[in-house]
């Protein structure tokens, strides 16, 4: 019914996620409906930001260069380390402007229901880190969820007698929020009133 490639762009916009049939067809449709020059810079960034943004060869964050603008910024307090579960999670911390550290980013929590564990989230590289660097204090900052929750624990015992005192983001953020959706004034909160990890 649709043309080849009509349809081949609905396929395609359908990867993006909560893009269903319905949705996929209302973007297509708007696309071709588009000046050919708006439609060439959409796709000259899409390639771009595939080919240009990779993983901070420190911190694991996204970036153009071999380190990224926060690694490599001199005015960032080096002694504190706030660690997400992903590097969405960096701009979200960074809009709120309320930290001045710097970040490492896993890929994603321990969930043994799902059969990821602490390999395959990248924490080998995590430990490393902290052991190398002389920090004062490693932040988690994961969403509040029992993977959250697992992976604190999992990090608290692991670093058990180093020199580090470990924190994480206060509660007060609902059980299995997003990140994303949470508001600024509560995560902003969350960070402030940061306790140890028991
Ligand atoms: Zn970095």
């Amino acid at each position: 019914m649709y043309p080849k490639s009509l349809r081949e762009l609905i396929d395609s916009l359908k990867y993006l996620p909560g893009v269903g049939e319905k949705t996929a067809e209302r973007y297509a449709f708007s696309l071709i409906n588009q000046d050919e020059e708006k439609v060439e810079a959409l796709s000259e960034a899409i390639l771009s930001s595939k080919k240009n943004i990779k993983k901070c060869v420190v911190c694991n964050g996204l970036s153009e260069d071999e380190k990224c603008g926060i690694c490599s910024d001199k005015d960032r307090d080096k002694s504190v380390l706030c660690v997400v579960e992903d590097p969405k999670s960096i701009f979200i911390f960074e809009k709120l402007g309320a930290f001045n550290g710097i970040y490492h980013v896993l890929s994603g929590l321990i969930s043994p229901l799902d059969g990821i564990s602490p390999n395959d989230i990248g924490l080998d590289k995590l430990i490393d880190r902290i052991k190398k660097e002389k920090f004062k204090e490693i932040i988690l900052a994961f969403k509040p969820s029992i993977e959250g929750e697992t992976t604190s624990l999992y990090i608290k015992r692991v670093l058990e007698g180093l020199d580090v005192s470990i924190t994480k983001i206060a509660s007060g953020i609902p059980m299995g929020a997003d990140m994303e959706y949470i508001d600024t004034i509560t995560l902003e909160r969350a960070l402030k009133d940061r306790k140890s990890v028991e």
